[in-house]
């Protein structure tokens, strides 16, 4: 696997919540990041069908546009009774013609598992792959989740995204519901951001 030896990098994404929790969780090696926004460049169509596929895009289209070793996340919500869905279209369910609205898209999740009259707990997991690409096109993948399940109303005003619907294991408040010095350490993201550090980071 390859290190990471320079002291700067991209971090491929434009959301204001994964900015954050990586950038925290980046802090303590000491590694230099910038946003993709920062730099001013788009992010590119999410065409593949798989975590791997997407997070390796955004990656390897930040690396090639800053010449900098880039860092992505593709992440979203997998629901067991609804096939796994919404999946990779995780923030398509949030599009509207007027922006992302995540209330309309746990709604749809919560109206789908009506629909297939799921059984409760209705069990799923938070997905993250990390993928880190370099300028020359060499690139390392990790995939982290967060298993727990989903509770209707939601609740909770804190976190992004599905936050307020999703009730990690072990929990019983939502990660909407956590200060997000909670959810942060427990979260799909850090779990793989663990795997990223001992892979990349770690010199043994
Ligand atoms: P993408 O990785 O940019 O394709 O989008 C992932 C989608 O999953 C976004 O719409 C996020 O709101 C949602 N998502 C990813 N991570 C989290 C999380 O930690 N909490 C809540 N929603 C998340």
């Amino acid at each position: 696997m390859r290190k990471l030896t320079e002291s700067k990098i991209v971090l491929a994404s434009h959301n204001a919540g994964k900015l954050r929790e990586i950038g925290d969780l980046l802090r303590p090696f000491g590694i230099e990041v910038v946003s993709a926004g920062q730099l001013g460049f788009d992010e590119p169509e999410e065409t593949e069908s798989t975590f791997e596929g997407n997070a390796r895009l955004k990656a390897h289209f930040a690396a090639k546009s800053s010449g900098l070793p880039a860092l992505s996340d593709d992440s979203g919500l997998a629901v067991d009774a609804l096939k796994g869905a919404p999946g990779v279209y995780t923030a398509d369910w949030a599009e509207t013609p007027n922006g992302r609205d995540f209330n309309l898209a746990m709604t749809r999740v919560w109206r789908e598992l009506q629909e297939v009259d799921a059984a409760e707990p209705w069990t799923g997991a938070f997905h993250c792959t990390l993928c880190l690409a370099w300028p020359d096109g060499h690139d390392e993948v990790f995939a982290g989740r967060a298993e727990g399940h989903l509770t209707w109303p939601i609740r909770g005003t804190q976190g992004f995204g599905f936050d307020p619907m999703f009730v990690p294991k072990g929990h019983s408040v939502t990660f909407g519901e956590m200060p997000y010095e909670t959810k942060a350490p427990i979260s799909h993201r850090a779990d793989a951001f663990r795997l990223f550090v001992s892979g990349c980071l770690t010199v043994e």
